[in-house]
């Protein structure tokens, strides 16, 4: 009966070891997940800080960014945008405001 009994508690500490085990190795692996997310994160803020923002969806870029950011005004004849400090007249073909 002794042996029994002493069976019993060997195969529960087995067990509960084991149980003990698996939980560890989650929360290893969970912790891991964490960091790699957090690292990931940080590589993404540094790439938008560096002004290099992760690319953008196709067809969310406009005239201005085309244009590199510039300040942007519509010319008043055909509607092209142009730099807001640009000189002279628009040289855009066909545009009222341009002198041939
Ligand atoms: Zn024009």
């Amino acid at each position: 009966m002794l042996k029994f009994l002493l069976l019993i508690g060997v195969i529960a500490a087995a067990y509960y070891g084991y149980k003990y085990y698996g939980r560890w190795q989650e929360a290893q692996e969970a912790a891991r997940q964490k960091q790699a997310e957090a690292e990931a994160e940080a590589a993404r803020l540094h790439r938008q800080q560096a002004g290099q923002p992760p690319a953008a969806p196709a067809g969310s870029s406009n005239a201005a960014a085309e244009m590199g950011g510039e300040d942007m005004v519509a010319c008043p004849g055909c509607g092209t945008y142009r730099p807001v400090g640009a000189k002279g007249p628009c040289e855009t073909p066909g545009c009222p405001t341009t002198k041939a």
